[in-house]
């Protein structure tokens, strides 16, 4: 039996054990996936014991990102932009490859919900590490322009300098954001702790879809709110979960699984 594995801290409220078993099962694929929770200093250890016992790829999450770009061996392009990595694989040459699969489930979660990403103008809400994974994929989708805005804005404008040769982007501070957007994507974490980020209301536009990367049984806050001043559509994260665990299944597979019906499934099981 292959085995898969998520590494993370905390890892109990995880999802994607139950997404890749639904993925296996659907693709009829025999492996094995389970969480695993090193102390926040034990992710390198942990890891080697893992290949050590035979893994063959696993998923990592917040706290190990980073730790998970050092300890790759080969990396993806997107993983190298991101400068994280999200999914490790062991390669047929006994190589660990890293690869950030998060910005391809955003846009394929985007596009199932609001269409075509073409010519559309995009804002981005924070610059952390979520944000930074998903920039090129938004680029190239050939969106008009995307403006990332964050309360740090050095942080912001670190991004758009960084990522300036793949397509029209920008920075801004929350106080000088003004025009329209067609997308508003949230991914500050500020709904981890039950703040919004401090977006002008008259920002969202009878037009404006609005997407959190965070995900909950109820309405998020960032949607709550955003469908008070009048949003066009509000969809949460949990599509860009289910969308990052199929690329990454495809990537250690070479199988890609339908996210749909794993989807309504996930969100059942979130509600109970
Ligand atoms: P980071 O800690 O790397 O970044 C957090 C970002 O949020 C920073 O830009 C920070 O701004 C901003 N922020 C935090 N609090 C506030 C606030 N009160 N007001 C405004 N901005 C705020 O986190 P990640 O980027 O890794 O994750 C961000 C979110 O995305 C999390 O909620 C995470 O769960 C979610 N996520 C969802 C995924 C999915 O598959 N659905 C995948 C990955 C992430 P500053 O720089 O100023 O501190």
């Amino acid at each position: 039996m292959d085995l898969y594995a998520v590494f993370g801290n905390p890892i109990s409220q995880s999802k994607s054990p139950f997404i890749h078993t639904l993925f296996a099962r659907q693709t009829q694929q025999e492996l094995s996936y389970t969480a695993k929770e090193p102390a926040d200093d034990g992710f390198v250890e942990a890891l080697a014991n893992f290949w050590q016992q035979g893994g063959k790829g696993c998923n990592v999450t917040a706290p190990f990102k980073e730790q998970a770009f050092k300890a790759a061996q080969q990396h993806t392009e997107r993983a190298l932009l991101a400068g994280a990595v999200n999914t490790l694989k062991l390669t047929d040459d006994g190589l660990i490859l890293g690869d950030n699969t998060d910005g391809a489930g955003l846009v394929a979660d985007l596009i199932a919900n609001f269409g075509e990403l073409k010519d559309l103008r995009v804002l981005l809400l924070g610059a952390g590490g979520a944000a930074r994974g998903v920039i090129r994929p938004l680029l190239d989708e050939q969106v008009s322009e995307l403006v990332i805005v964050n309360r740090t804005v050095a942080k912001a404008e670190a991004l758009a300098e960084r990522f300036s040769e793949f397509g029209k982007i920008s920075s801004s501070s929350f106080e000088d954001l003004s025009g329209q957007f067609d997308i508003v994507i949230n991914s500050t974490s500020a709904g981890l702790k039950g703040q919004l980020p401090p977006l002008k209301a008259e920002l969202i536009q009878a037009n404006t879809c609005c997407y959190d990367m965070t995900y909950s049984a109820d309405v998020t806050a960032f949607n709550a709110w955003a469908s008070e001043q009048g949003a066009a559509k509000v969809v949460d994260g949990l599509g860009m979960l289910v969308g990052q665990a199929a690329e990454s299944f495809a990537v250690w597979r070479g199988i890609r699984p339908g996210s749909r019906q794993v989807l309504r499934e996930l969100r059942r099981n979130l509600s109970r």
